[in-house]
């Protein structure tokens, strides 16, 4: 256990990581996101699903692909794709008490807006718990994995990545926290392109459940 003992920084990641997929908040993002380029680029909402899609796999976020591509507002899109209903969302007060007895800083590392992290961790309770939100306005709007994101976080909170861990649930975003030394945890999870190199090295741990892996790192009983 003495690894996770020497750990200062807990990085995580906020959707699907913070709170379950199958809370289904992303699909909602996911949907406005749809709706945004139809009414943006006047195409149906089939044909914005595709877009979506392929600048998702080619650019790691919508956004990404919609700026190179349309040079639209940034954060015009971040505004109207997480104005979502999240009222169903509950407290997590299991998560809240493993979090918070962690010791170091805690920072969430999002390809989200900030806005939409604080909506998120403030209805599920654990808002208070963190020292920053790096969100993809932090990054210059360079997404995970991009190498860039990871470096700007770890200029900015002067972090030792072998003092750190990452937990994501799109297990390629673990790549470059791993190979820049921090340790890295995977949301086990069924979406396709968030298990794909699930398997591979740069993943030294998985869970399906954080509250519980965090609740055993806490109680010194995972190394
Ligand atoms: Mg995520």
């Amino acid at each position: 256990m003495k690894s996770f003992q020497t750990i200062k920084y807990w990085i995580f990641d906020l959707d699907n990581t913070l709170y379950s997929g199958k809370t289904k908040v992303f699909e909602q993002v996911d949907k406005k996101m749809s709706k945004y380029i139809s009414e943006k680029l006047n195409v149906s909402i089939d044909e914005a699903k595709k877009i979506q899609k392929n600048y998702f796999y080619e650019y790691n976020t919508t956004l990404n692909g919609m700026i190179k591509n349309h040079k639209i507002d940034a954060n015009e899109f971040l505004e109207f794709v997480h104005d979502i209903d999240i009222n169903f969302l509950k407290k997590d007060i299991k998560l809240y008490k493993e979090i918070e007895k962690l010791d170091g800083k805690k920072i969430i590392f999002t390809n989200g807006s900030k806005k939409h992290a604080i909506n998120v961790t403030t209805k599920i309770g654990i808002n208070q718990l963190f020292d920053d939100i790096f969100d993809i306005v932090d990054c210059d709007f360079i997404p995970k994995p991009s190498i860039e994101p990871y470096k700007k976080l770890i200029e900015k909170h002067k972090i030792d990545p072998k003092l750190s861990v990452f937990v994501e649930d799109i297990a390629r975003n673990l790549k470059p926290a791993y190979e820049m030394g921090m340790k890295t945890i995977w949301i086990e999870n069924d979406e396709p392109w968030a298990k794909k190199f699930s398997d591979s090295d740069f993943v030294n741990y998985k869970t399906n459940d954080l509250s519980e892996f965090l609740r055993k790192i806490n109680l010194e009983k995972i190394a």
